[in-house]
């Protein structure tokens, strides 16, 4: 891709108050592996979550989502009129910042990617990415 036809998207992410205590919640589900989905939603906000089967061979350490997996889900929110807005997975130990592998692997450079804690003291157990030319950077989450 030329560099020309990148776009900086890095602006503040909306999402509603129901929508991160479900991602919350789905983190807190399962504590010895990681969760992981798509996240969807209207006129740039977050309002659903769409969770996925963690395939990773690994999935105490990583996440995997299964490429058919990600076309159902697709499928199910566009007929619902919902556009497409992130990607999640949980950091069940240790900081919900992106792993190196996260960088590796982040294939979605125009969505979010938000990392979830379980931890009760995490200082801020949802966080959002952007993460494109294995760069991460923060992003700014606004409830709405
Ligand atoms: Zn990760």
């Amino acid at each position: 891709m030329l560099t020309s036809e990148y776009r900086v998207k890095i602006r503040p992410l909306y999402i509603t108050q129901d929508t991160l205590a479900l991602l919350s919640g789905e983190a807190r589900r399962e504590l010895n592996q990681e969760c992981c989905g798509l996240l969807a939603g209207r006129d740039g906000v977050i309002t659903h979550v769409f969770p996925a089967d963690n395939v990773a061979a690994d999935p105490s350490k990583n996440y995997e989502m299964a490429p058919k997996e990600i076309v159902r889900l697709m499928r199910e929110f566009r007929a619902a009129g919902l556009t497409f807005l992130g990607i999640y997975h949980s950091h069940p130990n240790g900081e919900n910042a992106p792993s190196a592998r996260d960088i590796e692997r982040a294939y979605y450079s125009e969505e979010a990617y938000f990392i979830i804690s379980p931890q009760s003291d995490a200082p801020k157990p949802v966080r959002a990415f952007s993460i494109r030319d294995g760069l991460s950077t923060e992003l700014e989450i606004q409830i709405v």
